[in-house]
């Protein structure tokens, strides 16, 4: 058996238990809404196929049709409907949103 790194072990830890607290404490977070004053600003929905593409045309370029909250750089999934955005801050957006912050 090979020996265990012991800075490895200790990173794998922390980042793990990283996980299990955002995991657990952010469920409790608001769900962003579609009055939410950030989420008009930006043109946030909670289905992306529902976008106004009249009037966000980010969403109507080539492979806007993929353009989503899971496929967003900036996503961190909590679990398979929700997640962490760092444009909405304290609350969480839909797997299936989008909004006009949304990053290759
Ligand atoms: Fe979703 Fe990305 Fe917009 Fe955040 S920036 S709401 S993750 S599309």
């Amino acid at each position: 058996m090979p020996p265990i790194n012991r800075r490895r072990f200790i990173n794998a830890a922390i980042a793990t238990a990283g996980t299990t607290i955002i995991a657990r404490f952010s469920h409790a977070q608001e769900i962003v809404s579609s009055d939410d004053a950030t989420a008009l600003a930006m043109g946030y929905v909670a289905e992306h196929t529902s976008v106004d593409t009249e009037k966000w045309n980010k969403k109507a370029s080539p492979g806007g049709e993929n353009q989503k909250c899971t496929s967003c750089s900036i996503y961190q999934p909590i679990d398979g409907d929700y997640g962490l955005c760092p444009i909405f801050v304290g609350k969480r957006v839909h797997a299936n949103g989008w909004c006009n912050g949304w990053v290759a």
